[in-house]
């Protein structure tokens, strides 16, 4: 917590001291409760979550006066509800009749994913669990190479193709490798160019397809850029359209001070936030803690 705290004080840290300082005027007139809304809009919240939680708030406080607690206490529980900390969370690694779990990584190029990865890998490897990785973004031999170089940092093996080949291949080699060899869980890293939505489908439809030749996909991440606002909504929504995601991992919440994103995308898709990106360094993953996260947002 204390770690997470500090990560997101520089950007987060004003959206809960902002709140806060308008939740303590003496008067919260109209005035207030728009620059309230402002202040929620602008962190990504999004515009209904934004309108209920001020209805909540406004009620809270209106109705039950100084027995709802400091407006401090009101807020954190509120915030915390609109998380929803009911969702459930952990990441579906663990594969069935012996067979490896297999995690699919989906997202727009740049988002994250090959390094979420190369993260989620080095947490599998501490819990002692064996792992392959499949390089199925063949398009950018930097993504490939990228991959490997984390593999070897991890200690894990990297399943590729040379430059350009079937994504499809390469990720039925890693999960071949990973059925063959007993694995727990083979992570399998995907080429997301969203501008051919129609490529994008077929090429992620039928990595998926060769994939469940072999072994059930336990979880589909999908992997967002927590600065890119708006942007990340449309992409979020057209990868769900693509691919049954089952999961969410937003990345960069260390740059950005729109942590309101994780309600907005959870609300979107109806799936968990499982996962956030804290920087660029191999621990820097952490799971998503609803409470913690509300905390480091309050300051
Ligand atoms: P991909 O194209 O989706 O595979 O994206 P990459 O994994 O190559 O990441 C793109 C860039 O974002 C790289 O420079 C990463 O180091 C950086 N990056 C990834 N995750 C985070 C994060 O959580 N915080 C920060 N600050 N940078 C990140």
């Amino acid at each position: 917590l204390v770690r997470l705290r500090q990560r997101l004080s520089r950007s987060q840290g004003s959206l809960g001291r902002g709140l806060l300082a308008l939740l303590s005027r003496d008067r919260l007139d109209e005035d207030t409760w728009e620059d309230i809304e402002d202040v929620l809009l602008t962190a990504d919240i999004g515009v209904k979550p934004t309108q209920e939680l001020v209805e909540k708030l406004r009620t809270r406080l209106r109705v039950e006066g100084n027995d709802a607690g400091t407006p401090r206490e009101v807020l954190r529980e509120e915030l915390i509800n609109l998380v929803d900390p009911s969702m459930d969370r952990g990441l579906q690694v663990t594969g069935q009749d012996g067979k490896p779990g297999v995690v699919l990584v989906v997202g727009v190029n740049g988002a994250g994913k090959t390094t979420t990865v190369g993260k989620i890998s080095r947490i599998l490897v501490a819990d002692e669990r064996s792992v392959v990785l499949g390089a199925a973004d063949t398009f950018r031999a930097a993504a490939v190479e990228q991959l490997a170089t984390w593999g070897e940092r991890v200690g894990v093996p990297v399943v590729k193709g040379p430059e350009g080949s079937d994504p499809a291949s390469v990720a039925f080699e890693a999960v071949k490798q990973g059925v063959e060899q007993g694995t727990d869980v083979v992570l399998v890293d995907t080429a997301g160019r969203l501008q051919n939505k129609a490529g994008l489908m077929d090429e992620l439809g039928k990595v998926k397809r060769v994939i469940e030749k072999q072994a059930p996909v336990t979880e589909v991440l999908l992997v967002l850029d927590a600065t890119t606002g708006q942007n990340g909504m449309i992409q979020a929504r057209v990868f769900s359209e693509i691919v049954n995601v089952t999961g969410i991992v937003l990345t960069k919440l260390d740059g950005s001070a729109k942590g309101g994103i994780v309600v907005a995308v959870q609300r979107e898709l109806g799936v968990p936030v499982k996962l956030v990106g804290l920087g660029e360094g191999a621990d820097d993953l952490a799971p998503f803690q609803p409470e913690a996260f509300v905390d480091a947002l309050l300051g």
